[in-house]
């Protein structure tokens, strides 16, 4: 044998991925970036995707039959899509599971004050961020409000800040000439999160002459008059402020792709796409599961901990008498997730060897976690095995990942909590560049591959 066909290597997949048809593809893939920038636009934007593709709905009970296209939304922030195969699902699904939430700035509960007539919005990070590259960049306002009057409740949805003409937001920063201190601190405390208040406006209201907070009394009159909001409503409201730049094409060549929130939308688009794309029945039923909250530990009831995902597939079983924990047992899972991407200006954290490079394809990690593995389901070398040859069977560009230098840091995905389902499971995703950063890189090459790659994994 030559040392090629000896040698394991990882090299750009052009020469193996139809470029113009990667290119298509993400044409779609950052319409539905710039519509879903929070979890529930998000599914929304999924929900209307999976019609078109003749999905509908599932109701507890309901019969099944091989062939059918169903999907179950989780208090609109997480989705269950499903495509029932020939097999009964005692001899397991193939699952793919990622999540629609991403690092964001929210909005507090009593968020509004007025400081030297200008008003401010007090907030709260969501997930891992660098806090400094979330000053001075335009933010959008969204979220949804649960008005409370007369003992009614009212459900608004806000969009602020994505239409051209619309307003934006602002969390200010230290000018240069006057951050002489604050440039010897370390960028971790660079930036305070109490100083990351969001800037809405600066005219006071004439309405009232006795009110001391005029500036804070004309926000409250523009939001009462728009959206019949009073201060109490922040308390029943989830508003978030996430950048209000749009997806864009990046590179002289276009092979990639910046925006906000790749993490981890890069994987769940294709691991939808791919299951609405299915022609044939598959075999065995293939489901699609877009949770939220994994960035801040996969809890709460629309997290992968929570127990949405076995109530749905409990309802699937029963259509067919079978025990959940046979299925489960049968199953097998990719936790679609992204991993970084080596970035030669930083390549002392990365190990070129292992770690996943950009235009290489479908990044398969057998193992995220920090430390000594802690906080991973490691994939068995057998389940590795079945995962590399469905990809090579279908030709599918792929490369092996890793999440950094060993003892560097480290991260988790949602794949320890389908493993200890019983369910074998295996990371694999999209390789990003600046990830969590409020704008972040992919190649094309990869985002198609990986569709790809669910694409045979469903069929296999
Ligand atoms: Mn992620
Ligand atoms: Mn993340």
């Amino acid at each position: 044998m030559t040392s090629e066909e000896l040698f394991y290597s990882k090299k750009p997949a052009f020469d193996r991925v139809d470029f113009d048809q990667a290119s298509d593809y993400a044409e779609g893939y950052k319409a539905f970036l710039d519509i879903g920038k929070t979890e529930r636009e998000a599914v929304t934007a999924m929900v209307n995707l999976a019609r078109n593709a003749g999905f509908s709905p599932y109701q507890r009970g309901m019969a099944l039959q091989p062939g059918d296209r169903i999907y179950r939304v989780n208090r609109e922030k997480g989705i269950a899509l499903a495509v029932i195969g020939q097999k009964s699902l005692a001899e397991g699904i193939r699952l793919t599971a990622a999540h629609l939430d991403a690092p964001r700035i929210d909005i507090r509960t009593v968020p509004l004050y007025e400081q030297e007539n200008m008003a401010y919005f007090k907030t709260h990070y969501y997930g891992g961020i660098k806090k400094y590259q979330w000053t001075t960049i335009p933010l959008e306002l969204r979220g949804t409000v649960c008005v409370c009057r007369d003992g009614k409740m009212v459900k608004l949805r806000i969009s602020i800040g994505a239409a051209p003409d619309d307003p934006k937001f602002v969390i200010t920063d230290l000018l240069p000439h006057l951050a002489s201190k604050q440039m010897q601190e370390k960028m971790a405390d660079g930036i305070k999160a109490e100083n990351m208040n969001i800037l809405i406006g600066t005219k006071p209201s004439d309405s009232e002459k006795g009110c001391k907070d005029k500036v804070k009394l004309a926000v409250m009159e523009y939001l009462n008059h728009k959206y019949g909001m009073t201060e109490a409503d922040f308390l029943s409201a989830e508003l978030s402020c996430v950048p209000a730049f749009d997806a864009c094409d990046i590179g002289f060549d276009r092979t990639m792709v910046g925006a906000y929130g790749h993490d981890d939308r890069v994987c769940s688009y294709p691991a939808a796409t791919a299951l609405f794309a299915l022609q044939d029945v598959p075999e065995n039923t293939a489901v699609c599961l877009l949770v939220d909250k994994e960035e801040i530990g996969s809890e709460g009831v629309t997290g992968m901990q929570s127990r949405f995902f076995d109530t749905f597939m409990a309802d699937l079983c029963r259509t067919q008498d079978v025990y959940p924990e046979i299925c489960y047992e049968n199953s097998i899972c990719l936790s679609t997730d992204v991993c970084n991407a080596y970035d030669p200006n930083y390549a002392d954290v990365s190990e070129s060897r292992n770690d996943a490079r950009m235009g290489c394809g479908f990044a398969i990690m057998k193992y995220s976690g920090s430390r000594g593995k802690s906080g991973t389901s490691d994939a068995s070398a057998e389940v590795m095995a079945r995962v590399r040859l469905i990809l090579d069977g279908a030709n599918v560009a792929w490369q092996t990942a890793q999440l950094g230098r060993v003892d560097q840091g480290g991260g988790g995905t949602v794949a320890m909590y389908l493993a200890n389902r019983n369910i074998d499971t295996v990371d694999a995703g999209v390789p990003v560049l600046s990830m969590h950063a409020p704008f972040e890189v992919i190649s094309k090459i990869d985002l198609y591959s990986a569709y790809l790659g669910i694409q045979a994994f469903y069929q296999a």
